[in-house]
């Protein structure tokens, strides 16, 4: 049966967030040179890399790891993590197929909606800058709680009045994504970016215009 409604998670689904730090690295290497004791670009992104983690971590602990690999003093975390926030979506990169797969959707009169980890800042940001055009919206700070709860899964299928059997999740996090979502009753496409070695109860893309051949054939 033709899902009613496809919701997708944000960074590393419909966000290619690695290209866009890898866009970003210069920028935030020129605004943090004074902090660097003369570390080169190349040694600053391997640093970053290392303590980037995806974006899983707080951005201010990420500055605070970043700048103490570097031995800076006298550094203010939180206004270098604020500095990220405000410039990062600004380098923000869309993931190979995303809007064909956002139009195609539509075309379909399928609805789609995208369920984030993060801040309403930076999120809502990228979603902008990227100029994604979805039904609906919830990033997890607003809603109090993150994936994999139940509760941002929730309340985006209360929004676009639709019951989680007739939905699809797509998203490249085994746990936040594709358990949150089979947890309450989606059917959960892995964006497989990284060969994991667990097993992922999901079905597994490759790259994102796959979706449309489930579409269709179902
Ligand atoms: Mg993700």
């Amino acid at each position: 049966m033709i899902p009613k409604a496809i919701l997708f998670d944000l960074d590393d689904t419909l966000h290619d967030r690695r290209a866009s730090v890898e866009a970003f690295t210069p920028a935030l290497f020129a605004h943090l040179e004074p902090w660097l004791s003369g570390a080169s670009l190349e040694n600053f992104k391997t640093v970053l890399h290392r303590v980037d983690y995806g974006g899983y971590v707080p951005r201010e602990i990420f500055m605070q790891r970043l700048l103490e690999a570097f031995h800076a003093k006298d550094f203010d975390a939180l206004r270098l993590a604020k500095f990220w926030r405000s410039e990062f979506a600004k380098f923000a990169q869309p993931m190979v197929g995303a809007y064909e797969l956002l139009e195609f959707l539509g075309s379909k009169g399928i609805k789609t909606g995208i369920v984030s980890n993060g801040t309403v800042q930076l999120q809502q940001a990228k979603i902008d800058a990227l100029g994604l055009k979805v039904d609906v919206v919830i990033i997890s700070e607003a809603v109090g709680v993150k994936k994999p709860s139940a509760k941002p899964f929730l309340e985006a299928l209360r929004l676009l009045e639709v019951s989680a059997s007739e939905a699809w999740f797509v998203g490249d996090h085994p746990i936040n994504d594709v358990q949150g979502a089979s947890s309450v009753g989606m059917k959960a496409f892995w964006l497989e970016r990284e060969q994991r070695a667990e097993a992922v109860d999901a079905v597994r893309l490759e790259h994102l215009l796959e979706l449309r051949s489930y579409v269709v054939g179902s």
